[in-house]
């Protein structure tokens, strides 16, 4: 056989034992009596009449409720060769008392409970066993019960070989349920000592809280934690309950965010865990007794009110609350099923009985997953704000990127401008005398460095105050800014620089050209502007103009500055005033020389 197929096969076996009555437990039939506490002794409960006894068939439990008075049990047992246990499966009875008789012999007595240690018990397990004494006449059990709590008293006889199969299934669920949870709790335990987000700790305590109500429910706490302190019995079952449920529902306003969601629902969670806490302490310190029945309430009616809202809570859109469901469906179902065996709708079995215990084990693993599904969420909405503050970002970056390039090429305009504005004349947009300075400066050095002539021409508006005077200084601006003009049109080479040198007088530089060439370029400007009437902007007639140009050119050397050339020019100038004016002097050799 494939190993597949043995694998489907275990499974299969398992499943059909959970669920077949047969295999848990084998219920016996008996009669039971219910009398007031401690009144009456085996010997009256054994002469009690017969119609006062009452009878449960095979495959029934005896469930009283919560119930004060004390129950007989009368169990017979045929002959039987085989070693028999006789078992009351729920631990939490505080009181058994078994009498073994054969005839009319008491042969063997036992005293148990969990009100008493741990080793009262003739066979140490979690629930109550007595072993059948060895008889050759048939044997009865005569059992009394009493309880402050619930009062259920399944009872049952199987041969110790069926006890022993059945107990390591059912052990071994034990076992695996505490495995479980425990890992569950560790896991999410650590979880929260990292991410420090109190949700994962009412979730360990939860986990940790509801599991313990059903080990205890199974009697395995006080085997195992406190087998000599049968006293804490009295007082752990309601505390625990009351205490899941204050956990759980902590736990569940956390994890649903119930205030965002709806207030009425988070109103109602609050009043369920105020209740829980009441009857928790009141189960402490006012009634165990009446403690025990209140929290049982709560429990039954506060878990499927839990679910309901969770139900309204995902139908409006809570993903989280889906989860949430999904988890405590199987423990309800788990409570239901175990309700509908105790009231006998539904045979009882290895399922029945496990189903509470299993619905807390898959509500922890699937509220462990809804838990991680809650950090992958919260880690995509802070990937996505990340990314959204990214692209925020970059997108301000860019911006401020343009703004300032358009900043600097605005500012690198302005500074242009402002540059040219001051090195221009503003009146006649020829080079200004400081651009002139410059301008004569570098020449000068470049004419040094190529041992280069530098000519300059000084041209003076004559008589010009004249024009102001009778025709105003508005018309003697126009004509300024004409004469310029005209003087710029005549001046070609890029590298020859016009400039206003002050009022009406204006400069022309002619770099690399000697004093003939020099001469001949005034002669051109005074020409232009003789022959070139201004007109001016009120119509009028034409003014005439005439120009005086003084020139000068030096073969630049170390010995002489700039300052010379000027001089010089300057002088020719006044020669050419002096000398009639509307003419050329060029400075020549030693002194100024008349051109025309
Ligand atoms: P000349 O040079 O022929 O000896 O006689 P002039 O009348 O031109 O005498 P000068 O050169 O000494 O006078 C310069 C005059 O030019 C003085 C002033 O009235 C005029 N002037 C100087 N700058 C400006 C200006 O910017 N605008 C106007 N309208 N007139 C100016
Ligand atoms: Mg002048
Ligand atoms: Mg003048």
């Amino acid at each position: 056989m494939s190993n597949g197929r043995r694998v489907v096969r275990a499974i299969l076996f398992i499943l059909l034992g959970l669920i077949s009555p047969a295999v848990f437990s084998a219920p016996v039939a008996f009669q039971w009596l219910e009398v007031p506490y401690g009144e009456l002794s085996l010997d009256d409960v054994r002469s009690a009449p017969a119609s006062q006894w009452q009878s449960v068939s095979e495959g029934e439990t005896l469930n009283r409720g919560f119930s004060d008075n004390d129950f007989w049990l009368r169990v017979s047992l045929p002959v039987d060769k085989r070693n028999r246990l006789l078992t009351i499966g729920y631990p939490l009875l505080d009181e058994v008392s078994v009498y073994w008789m054969v005839g009319e012999q008491v042969i063997e007595t036992h005293h148990t409970g969990d009100k008493l240690p741990f080793n009262s018990r003739p066979i140490s397990h979690r629930n109550f066993v007595f072993l059948a004494p060895t008889s050759t006449d048939p044997l009865t059990a005569w059992v009394r019960v009493h309880t402050d709590g619930s009062a259920q008293i399944p009872v049952s006889v199987m041969p110790s070989g069926e006890f022993l199969a059945k107990e390591q299934a059912s052990f071994g669920w034990q076992a695996m349920f505490v495995g479980v949870v425990l890992a569950l709790a560790l896991y999410n335990f650590f979880l929260f000592t990292m991410v420090r987000d109190t949700t994962y700790l009412w979730y360990v305590m939860t986990v940790l809280s509801t599991s313990l109500v059903q080990l205890n429910f199974n009697g395995l706490l006080f085997q195992w934690l406190w087998p000599t302190l049968p006293w804490l019995n009295e007082f752990v079952t309601a505390p625990l309950v009351g205490a899941a449920l204050i956990f759980a529902l902590t736990f569940t306003i956390k994890f649903l965010s119930i205030k965002q969601f709806s207030l009425a629902s988070y109103r109602l969670l609050w009043v369920l865990r105020l209740l829980s806490f009441l009857i928790l302490g009141y189960s402490i310190f006012v009634s165990y007794h009446s403690g025990i029945v209140l929290v049982s309430a709560l429990a039954a009616i506060g878990t499927p009110m839990v679910w309901l809202m969770a139900l309204r809570l995902w139908s409006k859109g809570q993903a989280l609350a889906g989860y949430y469901v999904l988890a405590w469906t199987p423990l309800l179902v788990g409570h239901l099923a175990l309700a509908t065996s105790k009231l006998g709708l539904m045979p009882r079995s290895l399922f029945t009985e496990m189903a509470p215990q299993a619905g807390v084990a898959i509500e922890a693993v699937l509220l462990s997953l809804a838990l991680a599904y809650r950090i992958n969420r919260e880690r995509k909405k802070r990937q996505e704000a990340q990314d959204h503050a990214l692209v925020v970002q970059r997108e301000a970056n860019l911006t401020l990127e343009t703004r300032v390039q358009e900043r600097t090429e605005e500012l690198q305009n302005a500074n242009q401008l402002l540059k040219a504005a001051s090195l221009t004349d503003g009146l006649t947009g020829v080079a200004n005398r400081r651009r002139f300075d410059e301008k004569l400066g570098e020449e000068w050095q470049r004419a040094v460095r190529h041992k280069q002539e530098l000519s300059l021409i000084m041209v003076d508006i004559d008589h010009f105050k004249k024009v102001n005077d009778t025709l105003g200084h508005l018309i003697g601006d126009d004509c300024l800014v004409a004469v310029a003009s005209v003087i710029d049109n005549e001046v070609q080479r890029s590298i020859d620089l016009l400039a206003r040198y002050g009022g009406e007088e204006f400069v022309v530089l002619l770099p690399t050209t000697g004093s003939e060439g020099a001469g001949v370029v005034a002669e051109r400007l005074r020409v232009a502007v003789e022959t070139c009437p201004v007109k001016v902007s009120d119509g009028t007639t034409p003014v005439n103009l005439t120009i005086s140009l003084g020139v000068a050119t030096l073969l630049v050397t170390q010995n002489t500055g700039p300052q010379e050339l000027i001089r010089r020019a300057d002088e020719a100038l006044y020669r050419a005033k002096t000398g009639g004016r509307n003419r050329v002097v060029v400075w020549c050799d030693s002194q100024p020389t008349t051109v025309s």
